[in-house]
């Protein structure tokens, strides 16, 4: 057999054997094992190592699809001395996502513009990149998704749906009251994930005033019981982080107009 039609059958075994990548790169591959003098061992796991690194980044582009984050916000872009009454070390230790391994959930409580929902997508960002199924919604939409699910018939595959990601994050409980049948859904979604897989919760309401927003205090409370039986819980105060950009800008706007 010539050189050349090895050539070819190695290029279509790759292709057959959906190694897309790895197909491309064996021309080049092979001149530099050439040009290197590479052993056959250094040869192959260089070729393969292409073919690793399309797979992990086509996983992650995946997963990215799937948890339909709503911003692109990083650890790195979170201003940890505009937020003093954020834990900067425990949110450091959060984002090695050891406490997905115990299903430990993270409550982050505070008034609107504090960060509560940057930080929420910080950790499902890790959680992505670590290659965790991960997936973002908020109290409402989910709300409306289980109603629309109950009326077609879909209940199950829907819980179903909201058991399967290591990491959930639901945004924004407590800015809409929750009706009975939205907070039995909110229930279920939490209870069916008690104690296997993690759950970041954000919220304006304090612990106590929960049974408020609920039509049924004993949801409330019961729902409650299952997040903090094993959490974190951040309680944020301090100003909206957009109000003080805001003002901000006006008093630097001011401070040049003074200064004329
Ligand atoms: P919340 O969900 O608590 O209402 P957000 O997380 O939506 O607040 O934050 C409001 C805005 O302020 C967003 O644009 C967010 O990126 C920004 N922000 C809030 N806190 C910080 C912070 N500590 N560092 C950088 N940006 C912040
Ligand atoms: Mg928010």
């Amino acid at each position: 057999m010539s050189n050349d039609s090895i050539y070819q059958e190695l290029r279509s075994h790759l292709t057959t054997l959906r190694l897309a990548a790895a197909a491309e790169a064996l021309p080049g591959a092979l001149d530099a094992a050439l040009a290197e003098k590479q052993s056959h061992t250094e040869f192959l796991k260089r070729l393969l190592d292409v073919e690793v690194d399309a797979t992990i980044t086509r996983r992650k582009e995946s997963l990215e699809r799937f948890a339909r984050l709503p911003a692109p916000w990083s650890l790195e872009d979170f201003d940890f001395d505009a937020q003093p009454s954020v834990d900067r070390a425990m949110v450091t230790e959060l984002a090695t996502l050891r406490f997905l391994e115990d299903a430990t959930n993270v409550l982050l409580i505070g008034p609107p513009g504090v960060g509560k929902t940057m930080l929420a997508i910080c950790l499902a960002r890790a959680s992505i990149e670590a290659g965790y199924r991960t997936y973002y919604t908020t109290a409402a939409d989910l709300a409306a998704r289980c109603h629309r699910a109950a009326l077609e018939g879909r209940w199950a595959t829907t819980m179903r749906f909201f058991a399967g990601p290591r990491l959930l994050v639901i945004d924004e409980v407590g800015y809409l009251p929750l009706a009975s049948e939205a907070a039995a859904a909110l229930f279920q979604v939490i209870s069916q994930r008690y104690m296997k897989s993690s759950t970041v919760l954000t919220t304006n309401l304090g612990v106590g005033s929960w049974g408020k927003v609920f039509d049924d205090p004993n949801v409330a409370g019961a729902m409650l019981d299952r997040l903090l039986h094993r959490s974190v819980v951040f309680n944020i105060d301090g100003e909206s982080y957009r109000m003080r950009t805001h003002r901000a800008r006006a008093e630097r706007l001011t401070s040049k107009g003074g200064g004329r």
